[in-house]
């Protein structure tokens, strides 16, 4: 290369970098980002558009598994006016709330959640009975039932031999945990739960199924998982269209499991993850 087409090319270089720099600094002061890219699937962004809105600020609790400020308060140890007991309220002791006995109850007792909710991210924090009773599905058993039919299990997991699709973690009759993250029966263990609703037409067919993602005690044990259809016992699943809210409930599998720290995200639509095409479904 000859000493002056050497210097041209620097000269090009430092052109085009002064360039950059000037439009970018810009758009800096103005909104960050580039028009001149390509577009998006969806057709509606650029990449790196500085119209595309910016996230919502939300404040994170001060300490892990305390509600953002964004979140909806289903259970902080106070009182249970978010929900309603099927015969008769939980009972309420120190802070936590547990399923009551039979007797008390006059019968099964099901907790149901006075507002409804579709697409949402829930945690929540649970306590199996100690001493550990009886043994298998008898053992701490209970479930987060999202919508009143799609059943996430609860269960007291430690050293407790049952079916697979039943264990603490599982699509209850469908999908087994990944692993088995439980701690020992009195300590407290945490859920952090993304359910999506399913989507029906208005024929009432199904769309799109219910899918789940779960944590338990921080360990993933279901990743976007599909759902079968409604939870029953002992038969496989199946989906009839219903509203796009609902309850949530808590089971009463006559178990004194405890709870405490509840609460939700409802998601918003685009919380829904987009295909390659940038459709959202
Ligand atoms: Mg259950």
């Amino acid at each position: 290369m000859k000493g002056n087409e050497g210097m041209k090319r620097i000269h090009a270089v430092m052109a085009m970098t002064v360039g950059i720099m000037a439009g970018t600094l810009a758009q800096a002061a103005d909104k960050p980002g580039f028009t001149d890219t390509p577009m998006l699937p969806g057709g509606k962004w650029h990449v790196h558009d500085p119209d595309r809105p910016a996230p919502t600020v939300v404040t994170p609790a001060a300490t892990p598994g305390g509600a953002p400020s964004d979140a909806i308060i289903l259970f902080d140890g106070s009182s249970l006016d978010a929900w309603r007991g099927e015969r008769a309220p939980w009972t309420l002791d120190r802070g936590a709330m547990t399923v009551p006995s039979r007797a008390s109850s006059g019968g099964e007792n099901n907790l149901i959640s006075k507002q409804a909710f579709g697409d949402v991210q829930l945690h929540l924090e649970f306590r199996s009975p100690t001493p550990p009773q009886k043994s298998s599905q008898d053992r701490g058993n209970s479930g987060i039932w999202f919508m009143q039919r799609y059943e996430v299990q609860i269960l007291d997991g430690y050293d407790n031999a049952t079916y697979a699709d039943g264990t603490v973690g599982a699509v209850y009759a469908w999908k087994p945990p990944l692993v088995n993250p439980s701690r020992r029966p009195g300590e407290w263990q945490s859920y952090d739960i993304i359910f999506e609703r399913p989507r029906f037409a208005a024929d009432g067919s199904l769309l799109r199924p219910a899918y789940v993602t779960a944590l338990l005690n921080g360990v993933l044990v279901q990743n976007h998982q599909a759902m079968l259809g409604t939870t029953v016992w002992r038969t496989v699943g199946q989906y009839q269209a219903h509203g796009d809210t609902a309850p949530i409930q808590l089971q009463d599998h006559d178990s004194a499991v405890s709870f405490r720290n509840i609460w939700v995200r409802p998601l918003p639509e685009d919380a829904i993850a987009q295909d390659l095409k940038g459709t959202g479904q």
